[in-house]
């Protein structure tokens, strides 16, 4: 903290978003707070898949690794129509992993969860607040204050910035008086977590039963543990799943339910909201706090983790005076219009999944049936993540430039790298003449851009700049295309006038 008591970044909310915030901004040495409510990790688990993109996030963050040991790849979902086939299937890419990572790994969120508070606790620039309640907040033109209510008092915080990270009943979102918008989701499932105790048949793909009088989602998660998401159906009500026999007599078609260990049983509303207005002066929305949508792609948090990525570099260059605050604007002309497609998504899966009528679910699997007939049997879902539309990009960057590019295993002076492990800022990447060699200079947007060459050993990116007709893209510290396309020079030329700075010697 400054000596005048005031943070760079005060963070609400210490759930996973949080502390990846957290992680982000305070290894780029800014100074950060970051206030929780609760004394600990909560510590059942919500989301249970973890994306390339996420996976990539934990990599800058160092604890990729760590959060991925120990978790299972997903086999992919099949969705059962009313005579029990196949209406739908969704698989993960298989490698080449285009990001250096799994396309979706299973993980157990409360442990994730730990790991990333315990990187967190390594930086001296972060202060965590724990059992600290957020109950006021205000802001001029240059500082933001929290109020919080504490076990041992009142406190304030000061900031220069806030993100909102506290979740679906968000305090900030309430405070900056942001709307949202319903996009039209509203179904309450029970949701069952439970380790299997010994062999018991059980599908060997995650199965979505779409079945009118049941609609039931099987989830295989990390090691022994499913997961079951029942419908509350019509005529029901939410207490009726207090019983526990209720419970288990919605289980029993589909396993043999004393060859499971309960970990526990929870009601949620699955909702589809997004919020009007991200940003207000200081204020800042991200995670669940700005979006929440039902959870048939596992792509809630992935997304909050997306916000995180975005908004952490431009709140970076911003506090160290790289980037005017106009830069904090893209930051939700790109996230929502990206959220809002993948809402949608997310809901037209869970359409399919949650139909009880049964004249409806007849029409579904037809029309179903045909699309699998016409378009082939396999979804993947890194398909259905769309790139980035508008923001901020290279107007002549090409079709590339907001989608995201491509992490090979490189080789530089015999060692083995992902490429984001050598790369920082805005970095350059051209195809040198030699075997697969890539030529990259990061820093771009400096006075001091530094330059070095290394082999994509498995062509990854070199093959795909190859096939795309390109030969230099342009990445941002989030690892989305600036730019790419065939004239280094003058794509340079373009980002040293978005940053508004000379154009540099070129590095030898
Ligand atoms: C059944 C289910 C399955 C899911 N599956 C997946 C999946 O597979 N993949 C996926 O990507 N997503 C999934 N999701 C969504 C995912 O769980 C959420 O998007 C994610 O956990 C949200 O993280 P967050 O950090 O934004 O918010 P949260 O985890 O809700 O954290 C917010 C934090 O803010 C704190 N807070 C709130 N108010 C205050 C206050 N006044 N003062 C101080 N602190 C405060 C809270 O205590 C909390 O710790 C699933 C969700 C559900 C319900």
């Amino acid at each position: 903290m400054t000596g005048d008591g005031l943070y760079d970044v005060l963070i609400l909310g210490y759930g996973p978003v949080g502390a990846t915030l957290a992680n982000l901004l305070g290894q780029e040495g800014h100074r950060v707070a970051v206030a929780e409510m609760h004394p600990e990790v909560f510590d059942k688990p919500r989301a249970v898949n973890l994306d390339q993109e996420a996976l990539r996030l934990f990599q800058r963050i160092g604890l990729a690794e760590q959060i991925s040991h120990g978790c299972v790849p997903h086999y992919g979902t099949n969705f059962l129509g009313v005579d029990g086939e196949l209406i739908k299937a969704i698989y993960s890419a298989p490698p080449p992993y285009p990001l250096g990572w799994p396309a979706n790994l299973m993980f157990i969120q409360p442990e994730a969860e730990r790991l990333l508070r315990e990187r967190v606790e390594t930086l001296d620039s972060v202060d965590v607040r724990l059992e600290h309640t957020a109950i006021a907040f205000e802001q001029t033109r240059d500082v933001v204050t929290v109020a919080f209510d504490t076990p041992s008092g009142a406190r304030k915080v000061r900031a220069r910035y806030l993100v909102g990270c506290d979740g679906a009943n968000s305090p900030t979102r309430e405070w900056m008086g942001a709307q949202q918008t319903d996009l039209g989701f509203s179904e309450h499932y029970v949701v069952v977590d439970a380790w299997i105790t010994r062999d018991t048949p059980l599908p060997s793909r995650t199965t979505q039963y779409c079945y009118p009088d049941a609609p039931t989602s099987y989830v295989i998660c990390s090691g022994k543990l499913r997961r079951w998401e029942l419908k509350i159906l019509p005529g029901e009500s939410v207490d009726d799943y207090n019983d526990l026999g209720r419970i288990r007599a919605r289980l029993a078609p589909f396993v043999e339910v004393d060859a499971l260990k309960l970990w526990r049983s929870a009601v949620y509303h699955f909702n589809a909201r997004v919020a009007d207005t991200w940003r207000k002066g200081r204020a800042f929305l991200a995670g669940d706090a700005a979006h929440t949508m039902p959870p048939f792609l596992g792509q809630g948090l992935n997304s909050g983790l997306r916000d995180a990525a975005n908004l952490s570099w431009r709140l970076s260059y911003v506090l160290r005076g790289k980037a005017g605050e106009t830069l904090l604007e893209s930051y939700q002309t790109e996230r929502r219009p990206h959220i809002l497609a993948v809402t949608e998504i997310t809901k037209d899966l869970g359409k399919i999944v949650g139909e009880t009528d049964p004249a409806k679910a007849a029409c579904r699997d037809q029309r179903l049936r045909a699309e699998m007939a016409e378009s082939g049997p396999v979804t993947v879902r890194q398909a259905l993540i769309p790139p980035i539309a508008h923001g901020f990009l290279d107007k002549e960057g090409g079709i590339l430039a907001g989608t995201l590019a491509p992490q090979p295993r490189v080789s530089r002076d015999g060692e083995s790298h992902l490429l984001d492990d050598l790369t920082s800022g805005f970095s350059m990447v051209q195809l040198a003449p030699g075997d697969n060699l890539l030529a990259v200079t990061n820093d771009l947007e400096t006075d001091s851009p530094a330059a070095f060459k290394c082999h994509d050993t498995e062509c990854l990116l070199s093959g795909s700049m190859q096939d795309h007709g390109i030969k230099m893209m342009i990445v941002r510290p989030d690892g989305v295309i600036w730019s790419a396309g065939a004239d280094p020079a003058e794509a340079i030329e373009r980002l040293c006038a978005a940053f508004k700075k000379p154009v540099p010697e070129p590095c030898q």
